[in-house]
């Protein structure tokens, strides 16, 4: 059941033959309406909060346990990224509710409007609106037809000044629990079709600009040359050296431009990206100062210049430890060894740790491709990690 569904899913897209679903389009609309018919099939009742998440609940008593993932997509999508999440909670509830187990607290299938970012650059507004994190400011930027997100509201039906009726109380989130595709390969190279995720991991951004001298190919000695190239090579390397060097930490540099770059001059001017993740900010922050000081010193020794900017900050979520530990007791009544690993990838459990405790359980994916048409799981995998999720629903116990 798991499965058909993501493939009916993937078929309300944008464009033809291959899966775009963007924020606030008439494809948001027929993907949770799709939803909405899932959750009230499997005894919840329903409703489309003003962000345009789609609530489903199986009411109780006390604080409810909030599961859920996103329904949006990037372009040319995979059909499990976000949805599977969605499609394996509601499933969880229809098993537990047919066979009579359904627990005394409250359940929540929440499938958030929009995590992806795509459309108005700005990410996880469906998570940011329940978690009361949402921006206001975010609603004047524009996509790329020069529409505005307030305008994309209110032609999808909805009213951008009642985004805060979104919002939760801390004290009706017992949790929330999102299980999600790994979209890396460390379960596939374990040999597990499930784990338990640590941390959603802190990400730090920068822009390096590396300036030397440009000079003529082959006139100037080797001797005396101030290569910005090759002293931004010597950074990108050093980048890798300290971020292989402990586990969790990881390190790119996924842009460098050589200015006016020609075959027969000595480049002058580089600019390069690095992008800087990690489960633990200190961890981070300890990689990111070494890191500084290595492009200061090999600028130095270089006799060239670098001009270092820190772009982006994100902090680390860390996953709380009392639902690791049911998670892994779930993972471990399905007959798999627990591993715990971060998520180098954003999710919106960043912003829900705001309003609850977070904890995730990624399921394997082939090759560890995701954003991407050939994303993929197993339908036996896609079964355990369903099994896990019922397992602890039904063992739940707050703060235990
Ligand atoms: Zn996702």
């Amino acid at each position: 059941m798991i499965l058909p569904r993501l493939h009916e899913l993937a078929a309300i897209t944008a464009e033809d033959g291959r899966l775009t679903r963007l924020f606030m389009t008439p494809e948001q609309k027929r993907a949770s309406a799709l939803v909405a018919g899932w959750m009230a099939q499997a005894g919840m009742a329903v409703r489309v909060d003003a962000i345009g998440n789609v609530v489903g609940r199986l009411d109780g008593q006390g604080p409810a346990l909030m599961l859920g993932s996103h329904l949006d997509t990037v372009r040319n999508a995979g059909r499990y990224d976000g949805m599977l999440g969605v499609v394996t909670a509601i499933a969880c509830v229809e098993r537990m509710v047919k066979a009579g187990t359904r627990p005394r607290f409250p359940v929540e299938v929440v499938g958030f409007s929009e995590e992806e970012g795509v459309r108005f650059g700005a990410a996880l507004l469906g998570s940011r609106a329940v978690a009361g994190t949402f921006d206001p400011a975010v609603l004047d930027r524009v996509d790329a037809d020069g529409v505005t997100m307030r305008e994309a509201i209110g032609r999808f039906g909805l009213d951008p000044a009642m985004i805060g009726t979104a919002a939760r109380r801390r004290e009706e989130i017992a949790a929330y629990l999102e299980l999600h595709i790994e979209q890396g390969p460390v379960l596939e190279a374990a040999g597990l079709p499930v784990g338990c995720v640590s941390a959603i991991s802190g990400a730090g951004r920068f822009e390096v600009v590396v300036q030397g001298a440009a000079g003529h190919a082959g006139t100037v000695p080797m001797g005396q040359r101030r290569d910005a190239l090759a002293a931004a090579a010597e950074s990108v390397l050093a980048v890798e050296r300290r971020c292989g060097a402990e586990a969790g930490l990881v390190g790119t540099v996924g842009r460098l431009e050589v200015a006016d770059g020609a075959t027969n001059v000595i480049p002058g001017r580089v600019r390069f990206t690095m992008d800087i993740r990690a489960p633990e900010d200190a961890q981070r922050a300890r990689a990111e100062a070494d890191i500084l000081a290595a492009i200061a010193a090999v600028a130095h020794a270089r006799g060239v210049q670098a001009l270092v900017e820190r772009i982006y900050d994100m902090a680390a979520a860390p996953c709380a430890p009392w639902l690791m530990r049911q998670i892994e007791r779930s993972i471990a009544a399905a007959g798999v060894a627990a591993l715990r690993l971060p998520s180098g990838a954003g999710h919106d459990g960043l912003a829900m740790r705001a309003v609850a405790d977070i904890g995730m359980i990624f399921v394997r994916c082939a090759g560890g491709v995701s954003h991407h048409p050939s994303e993929s799981i197993t339908e036996a995998d896609a079964e355990t990690g369903a099994r896990v999720l019922q397992h602890f629903i039904e063992n739940f116990e707050v703060g235990a």
